[in-house]
């Protein structure tokens, strides 16, 4: 079961720790474990997807409600901030459960690969 072993949904259910920064019904929000930036949030929905190509409008809709709340309780909605997911092997993405990276907290690269 793809759920089962998936280390985003242990997290959401407090099975294995995290530095979380927001919560609300739909969506889980912590502390990426390896910062990129001084700020480095990963936003997830409570709902098992493998990747943005599995999400649906209602998901999308309720991560993008917080960003906006995370924006806000981070300090980066005046000075900016940088939102990505990765997805696939050309992404790099290694955990497969839909992610938001948002960084922000300086200036960012203009590079984005
Ligand atoms: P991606 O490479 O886009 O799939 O992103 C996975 C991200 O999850 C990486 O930035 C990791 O640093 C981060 N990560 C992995 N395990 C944990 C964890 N236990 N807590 C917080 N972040 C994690």
């Amino acid at each position: 079961n793809e759920k089962m072993d998936c280390l985003f949904c242990k997290i959401i259910a407090g099975e294995i720790p995290s530095n979380k920064v927001y919560e609300d019904e739909y969506t889980y929000a912590f502390r990426d474990i390896n910062p990129q930036a001084p700020v480095h949030v990963l936003l997830v929905p409570k709902k098992h997807m493998k990747n943005i190509l599995e999400c649906d409008a209602e998901t999308a809709a309720h991560l993008t409600d917080a960003v906006r709340a995370l924006a806000k309780i981070e300090h980066v909605d005046e000075n900016g901030f940088r939102l990505l997911t990765n997805c696939g092997q050309h992404g790099c993405q290694s955990v497969h459960h839909l992610h938001l990276h948002l960084l922000g907290g300086k200036q960012l690269s203009e590079k984005m690969d």
